[in-house]
């Protein structure tokens, strides 16, 4: 029988989904690298999230393991290299977080221009901040897209059509499509930093992006400009962060993502009023995450199949 170790919770409908179609699935709640070593023998799929971390060790302890299923987009926590040398295929459901992700940026836009989060904590200390409450319009305003691949371009279009922003973008490669639906510009990074009003980043995390914003990149940004990431953390240096947000290099900051997770208590970023934090929820709507569980569910299944180990 093909065995499935789920290591971190995924949709019901999509655990149920492997059962009627003859897998034997276990589950187990994020397990920590030597706990999943231990278990992961004698599985042939592993299931994921953003975590647990899959490391070259875990991977090297497993016997029978055939493929590592990630129920949402970016592997960064699975060693994808170690997995590949063992001949284990990684997949992915790539379009499933797309639009949740997509929606909670422009939340982040919204909530740092208009200071949603910093008014609504005033009013529960029972001030009035309605002075130090102004903010700015998006409208009109530039949106600069870093990485303009699926979550990039979906803000980008919602940006254009929703809120009547201008879009410039920077990615690996140049987008047509994207250049003639959005009249977008695509722009150099540094042009990019130093041309848009908010600075949006949806790159992957790889060593070419690894702190990929750092200090002299943050000085190219206008002074009014904010800065969102829903991408991943250690895509921006956090020091210089912090650094840009307190002595105002910018205006603020919205993060999803953190270069350490779960963000430390009382850390510097918690105590500056231009930011607004949320806990890498992009992915977390009921709707991503029964489509994410369906949809890796309906991919090892067709993958068991294709192996003919089942029928
Ligand atoms: P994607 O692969 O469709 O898009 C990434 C884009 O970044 C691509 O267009 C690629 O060309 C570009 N890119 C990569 N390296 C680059 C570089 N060095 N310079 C410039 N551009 C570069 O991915 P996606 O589905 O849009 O996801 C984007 C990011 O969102 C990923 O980092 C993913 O981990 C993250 N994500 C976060 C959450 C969350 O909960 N906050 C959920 C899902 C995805």
């Amino acid at each position: 029988m093909v065995k499935v170790l789920i290591a971190s919770r995924i949709h019901e409908k999509g655990v149920e989904l492997l059962k009627s179609n003859g897998l034997e699935v276990s589950m187990v709640d994020e397990p920590s690298e030597d706990e999943l070593a231990e278990l992961i023998k004698g599985y042939h799929g592993l299931i994921v999230r953003s975590k647990p971390l899959v490391t070259r060790k875990v991977i090297e302890s497993a016997d029978k393991l055939l493929v590592i299923a990630r129920a949402g987009v970016g592997v960064d926590n699975i060693d994808v290299e170690a997995a590949r040398s063992r001949g284990i295929e990684v997949i992915t459901v790539p379009e499933a977080t797309t639009v949740s992700v997509a929606e909670l940026t422009i939340g982040l836009m919204i909530a740092v221009a208009r200071k949603i989060a910093f008014c609504d904590r005033e009013m529960r200390r029972g001030a009035w901040p309605k002075k130090h409450g102004e903010g700015f319009e998006l409208s009109g305003k530039v949106l600069g897209v870093i990485g303009a691949g699926r979550i990039g371009a979906s803000v980008a279009r919602i940006a254009k059509h929703g809120l009547n922003m201008g879009i410039v973008y920077y990615s690996t490669t140049r987008k047509p499509w994207l250049e003639e639906e959005l009249d977008a510009k695509y722009l150099p990074l540094d042009e990019l930093l130093k041309t848009a009003d908010v600075v949006t980043i949806h790159v992957s995390l790889t060593n070419e992006t690894r702190h990929m914003i750092n200090e002299e990149k943050l000085r190219l940004m206008k002074r009014n400009a904010i800065l969102i990431n829903t991408s991943r953390g250690a895509v921006i240096d956090t020091n210089a962060l912090v650094k840009a947000l307190k002595e105002g290099w910018i205006a603020g900051a919205g993060l999803d993502v953190y270069e350490e997770e779960p963000l430390p208590r009382d850390h510097p970023l918690t105590k500056l009023d231009n930011v607004v934090l949320t806990p890498h929820i992009g992915a977390s709507t009921h709707e991503a995450q029964e489509r994410a569980g369906v949809q890796i569910a309906e991919k090892l299944v067709q993958y068991f199949k294709q192996k003919e180990l089942l029928k």
